[in-house]
């Protein structure tokens, strides 16, 4: 029973923590449907993840469960300035403490700095959907380029964007930006 290899789909984060496991592996597109509906996973690698297991001693002499969580991947955006695909860099972590129950999980994670989650009933956490998370908290806004491959609309192009019509324009989102202005959020 105890040396049952541990499942990240169905992490008995409790048994993780006490006996201080770790486990990494790299999950394919297949196991990460969330992250690549926004963003495919570049050149057919899989993200690669680890997690390991921790107990605290705790205030009240219950030992806390701690899980830390560590994902890298590469995926493919569109880069809001030139439109054209590019390769980013995605790393993601994330130290988590389980408590017994969700008001608890709730109070203490307003309270604490510390990232607080309620351990489902019968102590199983899907610990892939948590790296999963944080890969989809990594991705950024506004994805661009340091340099641009194409070269930008010229000047007098953009001018005439701006100046034009109020109706949408491809070339004045471009135009904001070179004007050191941020699109939407
Ligand atoms: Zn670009």
């Amino acid at each position: 029973m105890k040396d049952r290899p541990h499942d990240p789909r169905r992490l008995d984060v409790r048994r993780f923590a006490a006996t201080a496991a770790q486990l990494q592996g790299c999950a394919g597109a297949g196991e990460l449907p969330r992250l690549v509906a926004d963003a495919p996973l570049a050149g057919g690698e899989g993200a690669e993840w680890s997690m390991r297991g921790e107990q605290r001693p705790g205030v009240a002499g219950e030992p806390e469960v701690w899980l830390h969580l560590q994902a890298r991947a590469h995926v493919v955006l569109p880069c809001q300035r030139c439109l054209q695909p590019m390769t980013l860099p995605l790393q993601g972590a994330r130290s988590i403490r389980f408590v017994d129950d969700e008001a608890e999980a709730e109070r203490l994670d307003e309270e604490l700095d510390d990232d607080v989650l309620a351990t489902p009933a019968r102590g199983r956490v899907d610990a892939l959907a948590l790296v999963e998370d944080e890969l989809i908290f990594a991705l950024p806004l506004v994805p661009r380029h340091d340099t641009c491959p194409e070269p930008l609309p010229a000047p007098a192009d953009t001018a005439r964007a701006t100046e034009a019509d109020a109706a949408p324009h491809p070339f004045a989102a471009l135009a904001a930006l070179k004007r050191g202005g941020r699109p939407g959020r």
